[in-house]
């Protein structure tokens, strides 16, 4: 038996994991001694490894490269060689007659390791000409990237995980980390047992409002407006931190003006949140010695996202909770390497290293290297506008690598409607998921335990992963795969290993220029920036040290903007909000916890539709039972949970089963600068099925 040291393929907590291999099986784990983890791992990192060996249970592997030659008809098993032919052929000619922009393609946050999203964004960029490439950080943290950058220059967490349990007050969000991430969980167990006070806003009581010293059960769809409360309490009862607002930030005049209206007592409807309450967190939070907020989908997913966090940066400048230790702003990324995709540029409108597409100099550095004329100054299509970009006939080809378009988009009718009218569709992924049922051409790639990479962790810690058993099947890495077809469309793309590919990014990203594979060897962690390769360097465990900003200037921008309700309303024929959230048994679209036995016992399909028992009273349902759960865009089955601990009004589906998908009920709503779209707020009815 081999040990063999991998990154946990499931959230952005960077766990580190010791595969147990035996005869090319993965037959066991061990939690290993990482930084976040620190020999601690969850049920998924320890029971989510037998979908490597195709098990069969929900969806099989991809074994075999395959060709849907014409629509309606079945797959035809092809080798690889004409697989790579007919994809770069069919691409090229698409591209002939429609022009450079009307192909799109997406980097994957799951497995495939920052170095294929490297090379994928680098495949629209100077194979394609365009920049339309986007990641599942379209439809989750888009906005924490987009709302970072705005406030205080970079999109990500500022602090890091390991100093969690180290703070003294933690105010989460919008974000239910035992669920979602429960190593992170773990760390704010021991903050509390340290002493930390833990505010937990949310209008369900997740797991972790047991535990808080104040539970804050919110309105949904109220963030603009709690926030701003908290900022007028503290700048009210002079809790501000005067010294860090005067030297280290701007644009407080235009910030108060807005602040100076959200009194407790005048959003108290909105809220839902009493005024006593809303200064004792208001005080709890700026009264700390350090303090640090979380979030996670519960702020991203409204129209409002990127303003929330903005408005959360602010908070935490005007109580001086930035550039220390034990402090911070903490977006916690939920695919293991969203943070990465996004790292390497698989955005529509950011390049590697979150350098400015718009700045010629910068376009040209990278035109230079990749050997291409010129880098496209004009903006790609994002994700979530796609089907809108094919209604409109702007896209006509869609490469997909390991995403499950089909099962996570909002509106799944629109997005069906748009696969229709795609003239060719390409999915690279290692499961035959919905997207995959749908596609022309499919490439069937290596699983994470197959192939070496670098992921990053929700914290910006690069980690290494190798290899740990040979593939299954006909199958390729999903960078070799991308790099053959670029080749075939005459952009010759050679890499020997992930090493070169990283190497090449390194030499394009001053914040990455450090991060060398020596130094991520083994256990190694490192956190962006890291600019010298020298040892002596090992990276940045908390931005701005120094109070200078990554903005021009230097300095945090404060911000402030009046509320806007959620797009959707409730109405008599749809009463109730629904969300969608996550349970902690089932990662993304399930295709590979959906394939692990012990992950697969936990639920059984459908899903369900978490209501609050009065609700479910005065509808005559009963927990456990079967139910439609209806809105304007479409009807599934689900299966009513009822407790108490879900607010009145309200109602949470997860976006993972096949029978009673949520997401054929959400809508669009696309936020507007990070176009994310509204999946925590949309009008349904639940309704009991003899009912029909
Ligand atoms: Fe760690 Fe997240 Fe994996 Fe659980 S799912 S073991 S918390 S990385």
């Amino acid at each position: 038996m081999k040990k063999v040291i991998t990154v946990c393929p499931y959230c952005a907590s960077g766990c580190k994991i010791n595969l147990l291999v035996e005869n090319n099986k993965i037959v066991g784990t061990e939690a290993a001694m990482g930084l976040t983890n620190q020999g601690e791992l969850c049920l998924k990192g320890y029971y989510g490894w037998d979908f490597v060996s195709d098990t069969k249970i929900l969806t099989p592997r991809l074994t075999q490269p395959m060709i849907r030659y014409k629509r309606g008809e079945a797959f035809t098993p092809v080798s690889w060689d004409e697989a790579i032919s007919y994809t770069a052929s069919r691409l090229q000619e698409i591209k002939q007659k429609y022009g450079k922009d009307s192909i799109m393609v997406t980097g994957s946050s799951r497995g495939s390791g920052n170095e294929a999203n490297y090379v994928m964004q680098k495949f629209a960029r100077a194979v394609l000409g365009n920049n339309n490439v986007d990641c599942c950080a379209r439809v989750c943290h888009g906005p924490s990237v987009a709302g970072l950058l705005k406030s205080i220059g970079n999109g990500a967490m500022s602090n890091s995980i390991v100093e969690i349990e180290e703070t003294k007050c933690i105010l989460i969000i919008g974000y239910n980390p035992s669920a979602s991430h429960p190593i992170v969980a773990r760390r704010i167990n021991r903050a509390k047992q340290k002493g930390a006070k833990v505010i937990v806003c949310d209008p369900r009581k997740i797991e972790t409002a047991r535990i808080a010293d104040i539970y804050a059960p919110i309105e949904n769809g109220c963030n603009v407006a709690f926030v701003n409360t908290l900022m007028n309490i503290v700048l009210e009862e002079k809790l501000q931190d005067q010294r860090f607002i005067d030297s280290y930030t701007e644009n407080f005049d235009a910030f108060y003006e807005v602040v100076k209206k959200y009194t407790p007592e005048a959003t108290q409807d909105i809220t839902g949140i009493k005024p006593e309450m809303m200064r004792e967190i208001a005080r709890t939070y700026a009264n700390a010695e350090t303090a640090t907020i979380l979030w996670g989908m519960g702020v991203c997913q409204f129209r409002q996202g990127v303003e929330t966090v903005q408005a959360l940066a602010s908070l935490a400048m005007l109580t001086g909770n930035l550039c220390k230790p034990n402090v911070g702003v903490g977006p916690v990324r939920g695919q293991n390497n969203v943070q990465g995709a996004c790292d390497m540029g698989a955005l529509y409108n950011i390049l590697p290293g979150y350098q400015s597409f718009k700045d010629p100099e910068i376009r040209a550095k990278f035109a230079k290297a990749w050997g291409v004329p010129e880098i496209s100054a004009e903006p790609g299509v994002p994700l979530t506008e796609v089907p809108n970009a094919v209604k409109e006939g702007k896209i006509k080809a869609f490469y997909i690598m390991g995403e499950d378009t089909l099962q996570t988009e909002p509106d799944l009718h629109a997005v069906r409607e748009a696969f229709k009218q795609l003239e060719f569709v390409i999915v690279q992924d290692i499961f035959m998921t919905q997207t995959a049922a749908e596609a022309d051409v499919i490439l069937p790639a290596t699983s994470c335990a197959e192939h070496e990479g670098v992921y990053t962790s929700a914290d910006r810690g690069f980690q290494r992963f190798y290899k740990a058993v040979d593939a299954v099947g006909n199958v390729k890495d999903d960078w070799v795969i991308i790099s053959e077809i670029a080749t075939a469309m005459g952009y010759p793309m050679h890499y020997n290993n992930t090493k070169e590919i990283w190497d090449e990014l390194r030499e394009l990203c001053p914040i990455y220029k450090g991060v060398t594979y020596e130094k991520m060897e083994g256990l190694g962690y490192v956190q962006w920036p890291c600019y010298d390769e020298s040892a002596q360097d090992t990276g940045t465990q908390y931005l701005y040290k120094d109070h200078v900003f990554d903005r021009p200037g230097g300095k945090g921008e404060l911000f402030a903007c009046d509320w806007l309700p959620p797009v959707e309303s409730v109405s008599e024929q749809f009463p109730l909000i629904l969300s969608t959230v996550r349970e902690v048994g089932h990662y993304s679209c399930r295709s590979m916890t959906g394939n692990c036995r012990a992950l697969a016992n936990l639920a059984e399909e459908p899903g369900f539709v978490q209501m609050n028992d009065q609700d479910a009273k005065g509808l005559g349902i009963k927990h456990n039972e079967l139910v439609w759960v209806i809105s304007e865009r479409g009807k599934v089955i689900s299966r009513a949970d009822v407790s108490s601990r879900t607010n009145r009004g309200a109602c949470y589906m997860t976006y993972q089963w096949w029978i009673g998908k949520c997401n054929e009920l959400t809508g669009e709503n696309l936020e507007n600068l990070a176009k994310t779209p509204e999946y925590k707020y949309s009008a349904v009815r639940i309704e009991k099925i003899n009912d029909q």
